[in-house]
């Protein structure tokens, strides 16, 4: 197979599966994680900036414990688990390099909060200039449902993109993607380059076959439209190859290559898009839809049919057109009224609301700069 350049880097996030590390789901394996590390360090060596994502840590401690601590499978069982592994993880990794390494645990919070984000970004830059190798895992152990990234995969995305990398490399146990799921279909063929994430691509993904890990390549894609989405080049390869690892250090782009996209987003539409979870969804008629779209305007009450769901001002909801076609999801924005008040004013005209409202807070329901069409995200 003739392979591609990769796309010239200077930070990148290397994002390791626990398939990679812990194949057999229990305990990180040295023989694994040894030629992961030189080639991160082999990389730093070159003046390039790493930062490392790396699951395992449930893995690390059932083999502290025993499987038989992890018999029932609870969230309990399973976050004290990581709890117990986070460190060993930790030091794992720590022996493999000469340069120090810091630990940061992240949760879905502390990447939606705006300040947080900040915060975390400034963290991140600072252990570079101290030519550290960040270590990031999510906060398995307090994060709660709603809190939760859920898989390393999408938080590495979020970390490429708080970091401002320009290479997310997510290394797995597998080539890259293929057509079809490999370890179902024998002659599934590899794609060693994907354009465009449309949802061919995403029907490509399976999961995964093992009880240790979380996404399979489900997650891997998405994870690959959020960074790509910023202008960030995404390659999956297979980080359980010697010779894998050295073709990438000579920059051959051995796996799948995701493009980033030729017109990245704007930080706040992608924070909007792929960082804020959405509250509900605003049913629209077709003329609100043909607005949005060709003239490129708000959302106005008057052309609101329907809320669905609870939120509140400043919620990022959905846009959904409602014809007799059936339904159309085609924005998501940052909404100026909640529910309660927009089931209210839905259908009328602007100059209604103070008297249907008895206030105005605005006379549009999402203004413009907070809207992100679908159609435009290439
Ligand atoms: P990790 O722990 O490294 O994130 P996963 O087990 O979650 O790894 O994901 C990798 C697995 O995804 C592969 O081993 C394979 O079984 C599965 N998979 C599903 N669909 C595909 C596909 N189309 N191409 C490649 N792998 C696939």
């Amino acid at each position: 197979m003739k392979w591609d350049h990769l796309p010239e880097w200077k930070r990148a996030v290397v994002k390791v599966g626990s398939a990679l590390i812990a194949p057999d789901g229990k305990g990180c394996k040295t023989r694994r994680l040894l030629p992961i590390a030189r080639f991160i360090s082999e990389n730093m060596e070159q003046g390039r900036e790493v930062i490392l994502v790396t699951s395992g840590a449930v893995a690390a401690g059932m083999s502290e414990l025993g499987s038989e601590a992890f018999r029932r499978r609870s969230i309990p069982e399973k976050q004290a688990l990581a709890a117990i592994g986070q460190s060993l993880l930790m030091s794992a990794w720590g022996r493999l390099f000469d340069c120090p390494c810091a630990q940061i645990l992240l949760t879905h919070d502390d990447l939606q909060n705006r300040k947080r984000f900040v915060n975390a970004k400034n963290t991140l830059n600072e252990l570079i200039r101290l030519k550290t190798l960040p270590i990031i895992n999510e906060n398995d152990s307090v994060a709660v449902d709603e809190l939760k990234v859920g898989d390393n995969d999408n938080l590495a995305a979020h970390v490429a993109v708080l970091a401002e990398a320009d290479l997310l490399l997510i290394l797995s146990d597998i080539d890259g993607l293929y057509d079809k799921n490999p370890h179902q279909n024998p002659d599934a063929r590899l794609l060693q380059v994907v354009d465009r994430i449309d949802a061919g691509i995403h029907a490509l993904a399976g999961g995964t076959h093992r009880a240790i890990a979380t996404g399979g390549m489900t997650t891997k894609i998405q994870a690959a439209e959020k960074a790509t989405h910023r202008g960030i080049d995404t390659v999956i390869a297979n980080g359980s190859k010697g010779e894998t690892l050295e073709a990438l250090l000579a920059g051959e782009c051995r796996g799948t290559l995701f493009k980033r996209t030729a017109s990245p987003l704007a930080a706040k539409k992608h924070w909007m898009l792929h960082a804020l979870p959405c509250s509900g969804r605003i049913l629209v008629d077709a003329g609100a839809v043909k607005a949005l779209r060709d003239k490129g305007a708000s959302l106005l009450p008057s052309g609101v049919l329907q809320c669905e769901g609870e939120f509140r001002h400043g919620d990022a909801v959905e846009i959904v057109g409602l014809s007799s076609l059936g339904e159309e999801v085609v924005a998501r924005g940052l909404t100026q009224y909640g529910s309660d008040v927009l089931g209210k004013i839905k259908g009328c005209q602007t100059a209604q609301i103070a008297d249907i409202l008895g206030f105005v807070y605005t006379d549009v329901v999402i203004h413009r700069g907070d809207m992100i069409l679908y159609d435009c995200v290439a």
